[in-house]
């Protein structure tokens, strides 16, 4: 099993991880939420715009085609990010 190196202290972690043995820092795996959170902005805009495109009686394609696009950005996401790991180093007062 591969292991971690945590950026900050150096010590080695186990790939299952959550919190380092070393400084504490917290360990994250996969895409940040807020990755998400922009494909499901950009996925309403471009619903919102379709929508508005089309007539009345086809704005239906616009939800189809805002779900299309997050669907694809969080897809892609996911994909790019599936390796990725994070370590979000916390100051504690103690
Ligand atoms: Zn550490």
């Amino acid at each position: 099993m591969s292991n971690l190196i945590c950026p900050h202290c150096r010590t080695q972690v186990p790939r299952c991880a959550t919190v380092c043995t070393g400084c504490q820092a917290e360990v994250k795996y996969g895409p940040a939420n807020g990755l998400f959170g922009a494909a499901l902005l950009l996925g309403a805009f471009v619903g919102y715009k379709v929508g508005h495109a089309l007539p009345d009686s086809l704005s239906f394609g616009g939800w189809i085609a805002g779900l299309a696009v997050f669907g694809g950005l969080a897809a892609l996401v996911q994909k790019i990010y599936a390796d990725r790991v994070i370590f979000n180093r916390v100051y504690r007062t103690r």
